[in-house]
């Protein structure tokens, strides 16, 4: 199975990805971690998307495309794959159904986490994450029960991603509006479209997207 989450920074698709992720038994591939991981091991995609990134704005297609599709011929033998965060473009989207073509696979599910631009800007101001497990916090929806200390591993180093600052969360915005809302029409007219409100309930939000998996 290929499904595909799609929203705005901050629209929640991640948690989602990793909550399926364990309910389905399914790949998770994020171009965001995926690029993160590039920039720290300071290859040579990650030091070309590396200023890009902390500016907010998106990566040029053919960068990602190569990237994505190494990784979904990797996962040959998965149960299925969630695409995070790809595509983001209409060229990335019709990339990926040839890619997809060549594998002999196509895209069951595209999901759309619909949540407004306040909202956005309150959840990814106050994120942050343990330095050293990688736990995910909120200052106001989430804190770790002592301050200052990480619930799961005790540590007390934490971190902020660098691209979630007021001035690139505003690119990143634009990005979405501009490019990657774009797809949004795309899908719809495959008919593969599916929009689910993306402010509500965390598990409300979980139940809704198993309902469109399990064709409820
Ligand atoms: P994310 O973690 O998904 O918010 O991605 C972080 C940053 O990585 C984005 O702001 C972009 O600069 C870059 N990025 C991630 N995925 C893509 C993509 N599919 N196309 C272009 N840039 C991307």
């Amino acid at each position: 199975m290929i499904l595909i989450l799609l929203g705005a920074p901050g629209a929640g698709k991640g948690t989602q990805a990793e909550r399926l992720v364990t309910e389905y038994g399914l790949v998770q591939l994020s171009t965001g971690e995926m690029l993160r991981s590039e920039v720290k091991s300071g290859s040579e995609l990650g030091q070309k998307a590396k200023e890009i990134m902390e500016s907010g704005q998106l990566v040029p297609d053919d960068l990602i495309i190569k990237m994505i599709s190494v990784r979904i011929s990797q996962e040959s033998d998965a149960e299925g794959i969630i695409l995070d965060g790809f595509p983001r473009t209409t060229e990335q989207a019709k990339a990926l159904d040839i890619m997809l073509k060549e594998k002999d696979l196509r895209i069951n599910h595209v999901i759309q986490l619909e949540v407004n631009e306040e909202e956005i800007v309150e959840r990814l101001s106050g994120r942050f994450s343990c330095t050293d497990c990688g736990m995910g916090y909120h200052e106001k929806f989430s804190a770790p029960a002592n301050k200052g200390i990480c619930d799961k591993c005790k540590s007390t180093n934490f971190t902020r991603r660098s691209d979630d600052s007021p001035k690139t969360l505003r690119n990143r915005l634009s990005a979405y509006k501009e490019q990657t809302a774009l797809i949004l029409p795309y899908y719809s007219t495959k008919g593969c479209l599916k929009s689910i409100d993306g402010m509500a309930e965390m598990d409300i939000v979980f139940d809704e997207i198993k309902k469109v998996i399990d064709g409820d």
